[in-house]
């Protein structure tokens, strides 16, 4: 099997990559660099740097390939609510000129990158497939709309897609094989790591007044490492069973925001500095997901996300 991943030099990218190819599976990276990193390619699998804007470099980076795996997508939720522009055209337009390169390449199995964000602000505050998507920012919207346009490209071309939708992605390889650092990061984790290094004086928590046990924000954290291998198995469930499924990736357990915080002072031995701002918009107090659905289809269980090991293994890549 030779798989193409789309974005493959960026953070969750680079550690899919990393999965497949221990997973002997033959990887084409695509990636035009502008946030993905060198630093993040494996000379192990090819490289390719082009645009999801341009059509001819797809076809050709198609060629001889089994399946895409599709990362390559701006992220940051403020951004896009400020430049929809930008995120229409490369989540959307850029997405859908790869699903049309791939219906001319006769290249049949997706593996998309979505996103927690397409619910919006549930009510339920632990979430499986079936609870309704209601995005309330341009980033969720655009995730959402690829989602409803390949239930269209899989009935009229046969193009067969699993959608994994990522809850918080956190941490970074144990092995250190990856040490690309996301450019001007705005999650929490990426934060509170260049505060510690001391690359950044203090930082904010949005809120301490959510109805929640400590006041500030639960999350589903979930090590990169398991998304990653979730992908691996996506790809091997398409070719056995050439069925669509869409999927929450997550571990189900919450955390709050002051629950990493206190963690990251207990085991990195330092005290943080940090103030209560207030709430961020668009922030739902809880979000956690049901990974049952992943587990029933996949067979796929989080191994790395104990909050120990995602604190540990990406200040390792900070400190270095
Ligand atoms: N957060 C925070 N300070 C920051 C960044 C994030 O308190 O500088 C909080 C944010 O309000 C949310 C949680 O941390 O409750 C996770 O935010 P992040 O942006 O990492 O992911 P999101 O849940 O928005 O996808």
């Amino acid at each position: 099997m030779r798989i193409l991943v789309v974005g493959g030099a960026g953070y969750i990218g680079s550690h899919v990559v990393k999965a497949l190819l221990d997973s002997n599976i033959k990887v084409r990276v695509f990636d035009n660099l502008s946030t993905g990193q060198e630093i993040n390619l494996f000379q192990t699998a090819e490289f390719i740097k082009g645009d999801i804007l341009d059509s001819d470099a797809l076809l050709n980076a198609l060629d001889g390939v089994d399946g895409v795996v599709h990362l390559a997508a701006k992220k940051a939720v403020g951004e896009s609510m400020e430049h929809p522009e930008k995120y229409a055209q490369n989540n959307i337009t850029g997405t859908l000129n790869l699903l049309n390169a791939m219906v001319q390449q006769k290249v049949n199995y997706f593996v998309f990158s979505s996103s927690a964000a397409v619910y919006g602000m549930p009510k339920e505050t632990v979430l499986d497939e079936t609870v309704p998507v209601h995005p309330i920012n341009f980033y969720g919207f655009t995730k959402l709309e690829i989602e409803r346009f390949l239930g269209w490209y899989d009935r009229l071309k046969g193009i067969k897609f699993i959608s994994l939708r990522y809850f918080n992605a956190v941490g970074y390889d144990e092995t250190g094989a990856i040490k690309g650092l996301e450019k001007n990061p705005q999650n929490l984790l990426p934060i509170i790591m260049e505060t510690a290094i001391g690359q950044r004086e203090s930082f904010s928590i949005f809120g301490n007044d959510y109805p929640t046990p400590d006041g500030t924000c639960i999350r589903d954290y979930i090590h990169v490492s398991d998304l990653a291998s979730a992908h691996v198995l996506a790809l091997q469930y398409l070719t056995q069973n050439n069925q669509t499924q869409i999927l929450n990736l997550g571990t189900g357990r919450g955390l709050s925001v002051l629950e990493i915080v206190k963690k990251t002072e207990e085991l990195l031995n330092l005290s943080l500095n940090y103030r209560f701002a207030d709430r961020r918009h668009g922030d739902p107090a809880i979000l956690t997901a049901s990974a049952k659905k992943a587990k029933e289809v996949l067979g796929w269980e989080p191994t790395h996300s104990d909050l120990e090991n995602i604190i540990r293994s990406t200040y390792r890549v900070y400190q270095s």
